[in-house]
C-alpha cells in the first residue's frame, strides 16, 4: 500500500462505528480454540517488538533497495509458497524489503512483489507522526475475521498512481512465525488489519483491484497501463 494514498485519506472512514466491538466469527474449530484462548488470556500475547533477529538483536536495516514489480508481472498472480527456514538470508531480505517498503514510500510489501513466490511480508501501519512499527510476518495465516468492516482508500506498490476504497474486516486474528522463527498469534485492527489483510493477498496472487467490480477494476487497470505506456514514452 502507498503513503501517499494514506496521506491523502488520512482521516479513516468507518462504515460504522463499531470498531471497539470484537466480535468475531471462527473460521475452523482451531480458530474457535484461539479465540477462546484469546479471551480468556489476552495478555498471554506479547506485544511484538520492533523487528528483532535471532537472539533479539535488531537486524540492521542498512540495506540496498530491491526492485519491485510491477502489474502484469505473472508472479503478483502466483500463489506463495510456504517458507521451509528462517535463517540469516531471510531475515536480510525482510530488512531490505523494508527498506524498500519505506523508500518507495508504502506502508507494506510482499515477497511476491520484489519477484519472491514465498509466504512473508513487511509491513509498518504507523500514521505519520507515529513511532515506527515496523513487522515482518512469515507463513501468515487468518485464523478469524472480525464482523464489522472499515473501508479504506488503498493503494499499492505493484499498482503505482491508482487507488480505490476496499472495505475488509476491521480486526483479524493471524498466526505467524515471526524473524526469529518464533510462532506468534495475534490480533490486527484498523489500519494495520487493513494493510495486514492487503499484504496477505499478495501471497494468494491477489491484488486489491481484484475487491472491487470488473468495471471499476478494469478502468483503474487501463488507467495504470496508459500511464505506464505515457511514462515509458518519456
Ligand atoms: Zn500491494
Amino acid at each position: 500500500m502507498t503513503q501517499s494514498a494514506l496521506r491523502r485519506f488520512g482521516v479513516e472512514r468507518k462504515k460504522n462505528d463499531g470498531l471497539t466491538d470484537h466480535r468475531l466469527r471462527p473460521i475452523d474449530e482451531w480458530s474457535r480454540q484461539a479465540r477462546l484462548l484469546w479471551k480468556t488470556d489476552k495478555g498471554r500475547i506479547p506485544a511484538m517488538p520492533a523487528l528483532t533477529g535471532a537472539g533479539n538483536h535488531p537486524i540492521s536495516t542498512v540495506m540496498g533497495k530491491l526492485s519491485i514489480l510491477f502489474y502484469p508481472d505473472p508472479i503478483l498472480r502466483k500463489t506463495a509458497e510456504p517458507v521451509e527456514q528462517v535463517d540469516d538470508e531471510l531475515r536480510r531480505l525482510l530488512g531490505q524489503m523494508l527498506e524498500t517498503m519505506r523508500a518507495a514510500p508504502g506502508v507494506g510489501l510482499a515477497a511476491p512483489q520484489i519477484g519472491l513466490s514465498r509466504r512473508a511480508f513487511v509491513m509498518d501501519p504507523a500514521r505519520e507522526g507515529e513511532p515506527p512499527a515496523p513487522r515482518c510476518l512469515i507463513n501468515p495465516e487468518i485464523l478469524e475475521l472480525g464482523e464489522i468492516t472499515r473501508i479504506h482508500e488503498e493503494g499499492c506498490l505493484s499498482l503505482p498512481g491508482i487507488f480505490a476504497e476496499v472495505e475488509r474486516p476491521a480486526s483479524i486474528f493471524m498466526r505467524y512465525v515471526d524473524p526469529s522463527g518464533e510462532l506468534r498469534e495475534e490480533r490486527f485492527e484498523g489500519h494495520a488489519a487493513t494493510v495486514a489483510q492487503h499484504e496477505l493477498d499478495h501471497l494468494n496472487g491477489v491484488l486489491f483491484v481484484d475487491h472491487l467490480s470488473r468495471l471499476k477494476r478494469d478502468f483503474l487497470i487501463r488507467k495504470f497501463r496508459k500511464a505506464r505506456r505515457e511514462e515509458d514514452a518519456v
